[in-house]
């Protein structure tokens, strides 16, 4: 009698592990389908949404147990999606007229793809994404923003960051860059953004991406319309191939911003930005060629002012002292001198 208690009993324990077993495999083709890193907030509405379809569909045979467990790890996913994030505007016209011309190309051969265009005034280079919670976050952010102008500064060592745009390419045939020539700047640009991240994370802020950081110029991504999305699914590179290799133009760094994905953009269509810092700027001891050009001509015309004033008053005393008028002291020409070099500088 007691035997077959024990058989029983091993069976009910085989039955129960055969069963987590097969919860576990669920879970686990469930993580499959959830798009995680690998997404930008843009992208967000439609992956999540379709995603969604997949995790609706096998919630039906889904225990109890396992339902928590998507809920929990869609939470997760979401409060850890990137929310804010480093850019370098793209400001030379050359570059945002030639994007200009390459997007009406695009749109005159595919209408439908004009709701993917990158606007003008929001064209950037995406330097480090991060996730903020909390307004007390955007705030550290802002600290560790701020403090990573003088690491920025020290790897520049005084030289200028030129950025060339040259040729496009794309992830996926989803997303549309304009390349950056490869080179010493793009390394550095490479270099700047690792820095970056690694200020941020010690701050125990949450940044950065799990892939490789590639620096590109997006003009065009499906993601920025879920109806679109849903009606192309990837861009075809023959609307863009005259641009293949085409020169965009270069672009100088001189300003980073702190950017929010989410919130109201600005009247200009840039991003909302918390915070911004400049680099590479020119101060008193690097002065550029206009400046040493226009400095040099100054101090020429000051030299040959005062020996012309001192070939006058030392004229006009000889006349005096042969005349017999009195001479003037060399205090009271200093003082005449002063007077007249200040005047020469206003
Ligand atoms: P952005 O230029 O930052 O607006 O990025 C445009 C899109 O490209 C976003 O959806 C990013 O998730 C995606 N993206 C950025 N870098 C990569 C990469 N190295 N590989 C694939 N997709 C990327």
């Amino acid at each position: 009698m007691q035997k077959i208690q024990v058989i029983e009993k091993k069976k009910k324990k085989m039955k129960q592990k055969r069963k987590t077993h097969a919860a576990l495999k669920s879970i686990d083709s469930l993580m499959v389908d959830m798009p995680f890193a690998n997404t930008d907030i843009g992208d967000d509405s439609v992956i999540t949404s379709a995603s969604e379809k997949n995790i609706k569909k096998k919630r039906k045979r889904n225990t109890g147990r396992e339902k928590e467990d998507s809920k929990t790890m869609k939470k997760n996913k979401k409060q850890s999606q990137p929310n804010y994030f480093i850019s370098l505007p793209i400001t030379n016209p050359k570059i945002i007229g030639g994007i200009q011309a390459l997007q009406d190309i695009i749109v005159q051969k595919d209408h439908r793809l004009s709701k993917a265009m990158v606007r003008y005034g929001s064209l950037h280079i995406t330097l480090l994404v991060m996730h903020l919670s909390t307004e007390e976050e955007v705030g550290i952010a802002v600290g560790a923003f701020l403090e990573s102008k003088d690491s920025i500064e020290e790897l520049l060592q005084g030289k200028q960051l030129d950025l060339s745009f040259q040729g496009i390419d794309d992830f996926k045939n989803e997303v549309g860059f304009v390349k950056l020539a490869e080179g010493d700047c793009t390394a550095m640009l490479m270099e700047i953004s690792e820095t970056m991240k690694k200020i941020f994370q010690e701050k125990g802020i949450l940044a950065g991406e799990n892939r490789a950081f590639k620096p590109h110029l997006t003009f065009m991504k499906l993601s920025k319309s879920p109806d679109l999305r849903k009606q192309v699914k990837k861009i075809d590179p023959n609307l863009y191939k005259n641009f293949k290799s085409h020169y965009f133009g270069n672009e100088t760094l001189h300003r980073l911003d702190l950017c929010s994905m989410l919130k109201k953009k600005q009247p200009n269509g840039y991003y909302h930005c918390e915070s911004s810092i400049t680099v590479s700027e020119k101060n008193g001891a690097e002065p550029d060629d206009a400046e040493l050009v226009s400095l040099s001509k100054r101090l020429v015309e000051n030299a040959v002012l005062k020996a012309v004033q001192q070939y006058l008053e030392e004229t006009q005393n000889k006349t005096r002292q042969t005349d017999g008028s009195p001479v003037k002291t060399e205090d009271a020409t200093s003082g005449n001198r002063n007077e007249s070099d200040s005047d020469n500088r206003k």
